[in-house]
C-alpha cells in the first residue's frame, strides 16, 4: 500500500513517515501528475460557463497527491537525504517542469481564467478572491500565456536557452574555484592562522594528493580565516586575487560572453511581455515594483555607507601605520585589519559567549517571545510521525488549546543535510474547504552535542534560530482561505520580513537575559559581555554594507541597460566606478562569479535583503517605542503580517499594520550608519 494514495490516517493528518519508504516516492510522483492533469483537462473543458468556483477554486483543489508526495520528498531531499533520493531528484525534476509547463500553456484553461479576470465585478469576490484571481492570472500571463503563437515558440527558445546558461555559468564558477590551489609548502608561511585553520588545509591538501603540505582554496570558507589571520600579506594577495578573478582568466571557463548573452536574451523576453528591461518584468511582481523604487533606496543608504567605510580604512590605515608597516591598505587586506580592530575595540572571544547559549534555552526562548507576542503555546509531543531520531515536534495551541499548527525542529548537524538553515512546510494552512492546519519546520545546522550532551550555539547561530522561528511563525499563524496565498506564499522582496523581524527580540538585552542561563551554573550572562555583544553589531557595517549595495547596484545596471553590452569587464568598471566604490572594496560579487542574477533566480533581486530589512527595521520601531511586548501593535502584526500571508496587496497589509509606510531612518540606525 502506498501511503501518498490513501488518506493519512494519522494525529492530525502528519504524513506517515514511520510508513514511507522510497519506493513509494516515484509511483506516487506518476500517479499525482497524471491526476492533477486530468483535474485540468476538467476544469479547462468544462461546458459551464466560468466561475471563480468551477475555475480558481477547483484550481486550488487539484494536484492534492501531487502535493502531499513533492511535500514530503523535497523536504527530505533538503534535510535527511541519500543517493536513491538524489537520482530520484535529478529523474522527476524535468517530469515536474513539464507537467508545470502544460498547466500553465493550457489555453483553454488561461481563456476561462481571463474571462473572470476581464469581468471581475460580476463575480462579487471577496478581497481574498480578487487577490488570487489576480495572483492566477498574472502568473499565467507572465509566463507567455497571452502570446502569439510565433512569440510563445521564441519565449520557449529564450527560456531553454537561458537554462542552459546558468547552468554553463554555474559549472564555471566550480571549475575554476577548484582549478586553483594555494599550495603552501614552508610551515612559516602558515603564521598567523588558527590550529583548527591549519588542520583543515592539511587535510584539503591530502584530498589534492599533496600530502605533507597545505591547501587553500578560492572559496569563503577557505579564504576569509587566511585572509583574517594569516600574516604574509603576498600571500593574502595571491589568493584574494584568484578569488576575485574567476570567469575572468579568457580561458575556457571565461563567463564574459555568458552574461552578454543572458542579458541580451532577458532583455528581448522582458520586451516581447510588454516590459522596457528585465528588472521592471522582474520587480512588476514584487513589492519594490519597479526598478527606480530599488535604484532610490540603493542610493539612499549608498552614502552613509561609503562614507562609514572610509573612515574604516582610515583606521585600519592608522594600525598600519603604528606597527610600522609602510604600505596603503589593499581589498585583500581588509579582513586582516579589521580583526586586529575587532579585538582591539571590544575584546571578547565567541568561547565565553557559547556556554550561555544552549539550544535548547534558546529555543524556549524563542516560544516564549511568540507566546508573549501572539498568544500561542509550544507542547512537546512524543506521539507524532517523525521521519528520524533526534527531531523534536510540537502542538501549537491558541489562547483557547486549540491546535492551530504543527512545528518540527530539525536541528542537529549531519552530513546527509544541505548546508544552511530554512523553514519549510508539509503541509500549508487553508480553510475554504475545510479547516487544514499547517506542519512547520525548522532546519539548521548547529553543532552536535558536546560532552555533556549539549549543543551550544554562537551568538550568530542564536539570531538564526530566531530567523527560522520567524518563518516558520509565518506559516504557522497563516489565516488564508487559500492555500495559495497561505503563510510565506509571498514576494522575495517580503519574505525574510517576518523572519528577520524576529531576530529583533534576540538582540534586545532584556530578551536575552531570559534565555541566556549557562548551561552549567544556570547563572545569567554577565552584563558585560551582552553589552560586548550589542556593541560589536555594527562593526564593519560601513564594508559590509558597501560590497552589498554595490553589488545590487550592479545587478541592477545590468539589466536596466538601454545598449547591448559587449565589454563585461568594462560595463562592471564604469558601473562601480560611477557608484563611487572605493579600491579597497570590491562588489561582494563581481560579475563572473554572481551566481544569485546568473546562475540563481535572483536577477534584479538582489536588493531583496535590504528592502525587507527597511521593513522589519520600521517595523521594530513600533515596539521599542511602546513596549517590546506592547499587546496593541502584537496583535496588529499577527492580523497583518503573520497571518495575512499573501491575502492582500503587501504594502497595504504593511500600512494596516504600521499606520504608515516604512522609513528608512530606523535601518540606517540599526546599521549604524546615521
Ligand atoms: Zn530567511
Amino acid at each position: 500500500m502506498n501511503p501518498f494514495l490513501n488518506e493519512y490516517d494519522t494525529p492530525f493528518k502528519i504524513p506517515p513517515f514511520e510508513e514511507i519508504n522510497f519506493e513509494h516516492y516515484e509511483p506516487a510522483f506518476d500517479a499525482g501528475m497524471e491526476e492533477h492533469q486530468n483535474e485540468i483537462q476538467i476544469i479547462a473543458n468544462n461546458p459551464s460557463e466560468p466561475s471563480f468556483e468551477n475555475t480558481i477554486e477547483a484550481m486550488e483543489r487539484s494536484g492534492e497527491t501531487l502535493d502531499k508526495v513533492s511535500n514530503v520528498f523535497f523536504n527530505l531531499l533538503g534535510s535527511n537525504t541519500n543517493d536513491d533520493m538524489d537520482a530520484l531528484a535529478i529523474k522527476i525534476s524535468p517530469k515536474l517542469s513539464a507537467h508545470n509547463d502544460a498547466i500553465l500553456l493550457n489555453s483553454n484553461l488561461f481563456k476561462r481564467i481571463e474571462m473572470i479576470h476581464n469581468n471581475k465585478q460580476s463575480f462579487n469576490l471577496s478581497t481574498e478572491q480578487n487577490r488570487l484571481l489576480d495572483e492566477t492570472y498574472k502568473r499565467f500571463v507572465r509566463s507567455g500565456a497571452n502570446l502569439d503563437e510565433e512569440s510563445m515558440k521564441r519565449l520557449t527558445q529564450i527560456n531553454s536557452s537561458l537554462s542552459s546558461l546558468s547552468v554553463k555559468f554555474d559549472q564555471n564558477v566550480l571549475k575554476e574555484t577548484n582549478s586553483f590551489s594555494l599550495v603552501i609548502d614552508n610551515k612559516e608561511d602558515l603564521d598567523g592562522l588558527p590550529e583548527e585553520e591549519i588542520r583543515q588545509a592539511a587535510l584539503l591538501a591530502d584530498s589534492e594528493g599533496q600530502n605533507g603540505k597545505w591547501v587553500f582554496k578560492p572559496t569563503r570558507v577557505s579564504m576569509y580565516p587566511f585572509l583574517t589571520y594569516s600574516t604574509k600579506r603576498d600571500l593574502r594577495e595571491e589568493l584574494y586575487n584568484s578569488y576575485i578573478q574567476r570567469g575572468d582568466n579568457d580561458n575556457e571557463f571565461d563567463n564574459k560572453e555568458i552574461i552578454a548573452e543572458m542579458v541580451a536574451l532577458r532583455k528581448e523576453k522582458a520586451e516581447m511581455m510588454g516590459f522596457e528591461s528585465h528588472s521592471d518584468y522582474v520587480l512588476d511582481n514584487t513589492m519594490a515594483k519597479t526598478p527606480e523604487n530599488v535604484n532610490n533606496l540603493l542610493k539612499t543608504i549608498w552614502n552613509p555607507g561609503i562614507e562609514k567605510a572610509k573612515g574604516e580604512v582610515q583606521s585600519m590605515q592608522k594600525l598600519i601605520t603604528d606597527e610600522g608597516a609602510n604600505f596603503q591598505l589593499a581589498a585583500w587586506d581588509w579582513w586582516h585589519y579589521s580583526e586586529k580592530l575587532r579585538q582591539e575595540q571590544f575584546n571578547f572571544k565567541e568561547e565565553e559567549v557559547k556556554p550561555f547559549f544552549s539550544e535548547e534555552k534558546v529555543l524556549a526562548g524563542a516560544f516564549d517571545v511568540a507566546e508573549k507576542l501572539f498568544d500561542i503555546t509550544f507542547t512537546e509531543r512524543e506521539d507524532l510521525p517523525k521521519y528520524r531520531d533526534n527531531i523534536r515536534s510540537f502542538t501549537v495551541e491558541d489562547i483557547d488549546k486549540k491546535v492551530i499548527g504543527i512545528f518540527y525542529t530539525d536541528f542537529t548537524l549531519r552530513p546527509n543535510k544541505g548546508g544552511g538553515a530554512w523553514m519549510s512546510t508539509f503541509r500549508s494552512q487553508s480553510k475554504f474547504d475545510g479547516e487544514v492546519i499547517p506542519i512547520v519546520i525548522n532546519v539548521c545546522n548547529f553543532p552536535p552535542k558536546n560532552a555533556d550532551g549539549v549543543s551550544l550555539l554562537s551568538f550568530e547561530q542564536v539570531e538564526t534560530l530566531f530567523h527560522e522561528f520567524g518563518h516558520g511563525l509565518h506559516g504557522l499563524l497563516s489565516d488564508a482561505q487559500y492555500p495559495s496565498l497561505s503563510g510565506t506564499s509571498v514576494t522575495r522582496d517580503y519574505v525574510e520580513f517576518p523572519s528577520q523581524m524576529m531576530e529583533n527580540w534576540a538582540r534586545e538585552p532584556e530578551v536575552i537575559k531570559t534565555f541566556a542561563k549557562h548551561y552549567k551554573t544556570g547563572e545569567t550572562i554577565p552584563e558585560e559581555l551582552l553589552s560586548k555583544i550589542s556593541a560589536a553589531g555594527t562593526f564593519n557595517e560601513g564594508f559590509a554594507t558597501s560590497e552589498y549595495v554595490a553589488a545590487a547596484h550592479l545587478d541592477m545596471a545590468y539589466h536596466t541597460n538601454k545598449e547591448e553590452i559587449f565589454d563585461i569587464d568594462e560595463f562592471e568598471d564604469e558601473t562601480l566606478k560611477d557608484l563611487g566604490l572605493i579600491p579597497e572594496i570590491e562588489s561582494r560579487y563581481r560579475s563572473t562569479y554572481f551566481g544569485h542574477i546568473f546562475a540563481g533566480g535572483y536577477s534584479s533581486g538582489y536588493y531583496s535583503y535590504l528592502w525587507t530589512e527597511v521593513l522589519e527595521a520600521d517595523a521594530f520601531e513600533a515596539f521599542k517605542d511602546k513596549g517590546l511586548f506592547d499587546k496593541e501593535t502584537a496583535d496588529k502584526l499577527k492580523k497583518y503580517v503573520y497571518a495575512a500571508g499573501n491575502t492582500d496587496d503587501l504594502m497595504t497589509q504593511y500600512i494596516r499594520f504600521r499606520g504608515k509606510e516604512p522609513a528608512i531612518e530606523p535601518l540606517l540606525k540599526k546599521r549604524g550608519l546615521n
